[in-house]
């Protein structure tokens, strides 16, 4: 295994009998781990550009295991997606989320979006629409206030079928995103077809901003193109000043990125809030 740098490995073919290997233990623990209550969300805050106010934000799961501490999705979202252990994560994050954001606003914070992750697993092969209204019931969150995001892959997997699913789910008021944009097949005109509400372009048009030019163009294109077909857009991966004011130049309406904040538990999260609304 070879660390990418990011605390998280890559296999190599040699490897293969121990990767196996490690995958098995590693779904082993993760069974255990759900069970033991050892997953946490974290919260990334979503700001409107245009006000710097902090307006939503991103429900991350982390694995926080006794012995090596905090480990991140990518260690075990995509062993969690071949196993179908996904599923059972996608509704503990999403039940976690909503009994968070219904304690918030008991609590008396303002009105925020929270955005959770699903995978195309749970499109597939769970009835998302029964989980999200009786999740939404059970903890008495507002269905206005979430945001499900779906991978712009996981979307255009099914369309007939994608396309039934996105309408019930906005028939309960729930929004929804496409998730990293610009990364999969389908064209901005295919997305008319299904009622999103925002577009998340994907980090890696912002990394290089601003020397990559033809990045710059294609962010901007997304940003107009988006507007011009009723969404929202949203940059992700936003870490500079410059990066922030190109798209302000575009009149992008959100942003999200390590320049404000990185995932945080939920307490620090309310005080980042709080520190935010005072200033
Ligand atoms: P994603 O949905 O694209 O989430 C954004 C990722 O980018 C997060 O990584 C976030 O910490 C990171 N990020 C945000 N701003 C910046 C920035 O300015 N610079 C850099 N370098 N990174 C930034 P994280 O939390 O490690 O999550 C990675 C991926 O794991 C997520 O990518 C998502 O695909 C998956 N994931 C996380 N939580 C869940 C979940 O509850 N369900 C599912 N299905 N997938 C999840
Ligand atoms: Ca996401
Ligand atoms: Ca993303
Ligand atoms: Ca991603």
């Amino acid at each position: 295994a070879k660390d990418n740098g990011r605390g998280c490995f890559a296999y190599f073919s040699e490897d293969l009998t121990i990767a196996v290997r490690e995958r098995i233990a590693l779904e082993v623990r993760l069974r255990k781990a759900i069970k033991q209550q050892e997953l946490r969300v974290f919260y990334q805050p979503q700001m409107d550009i245009a006000s710097g106010r902090i307006v939503g934000a991103e429900a991350l799961v982390r694995w926080q295991d006794p012995v090596e501490g905090l480990i991140p999705p990518c260690r075990f979202i995509p062993i969690a997606e071949e196993t179908n252990l996904i599923v059972e994560i996608g509704e503990w994050v999403l039940r976690e989320t909503c009994r968070q954001g219904r304690q918030w606003l008991n609590m008396g914070l303002p009105p925020l979006t929270l955005a959770v992750n699903v995978s195309p697993h749970q499109f597939r092969r769970s009835d998302i629409n029964a989980l999200v209204a009786t999740v939404l019931r059970d903890t008495g969150f507002p269905a206005g206030q979430l945001e499900l995001e779906i991978t712009e892959s996981g979307l255009m997997e099914n369309q007939d079928k994608t396309t039934n699913i996105l309408n019930s789910l906005h028939a309960q008021g729930v929004h929804l995103a496409i998730d990293d944009f610009g990364t999969g097949y389908s064209s901005l005109t295919y997305l008319k077809h299904f009622p999103l509400d925002v577009l998340k372009i994907d980090k890696s048009f912002i990394d290089d901003i601003p020397h990559n030019k033809d990045d710059m163009e294609i962010a901007a294109t997304i940003v107009a193109m988006g507007h011009i077909l009723g969404f929202k857009v949203l940059a992700e991966g936003v870490e500079t000043l410059e990066q922030l004011a190109f798209l302000q130049e575009q009149s992008c309406d959100l942003y999200q990125g390590y320049l404000k904040s990185h995932p945080l538990p939920a307490d620090d999260f309310v005080a980042l809030l709080q520190a935010n609304d005072s200033s």
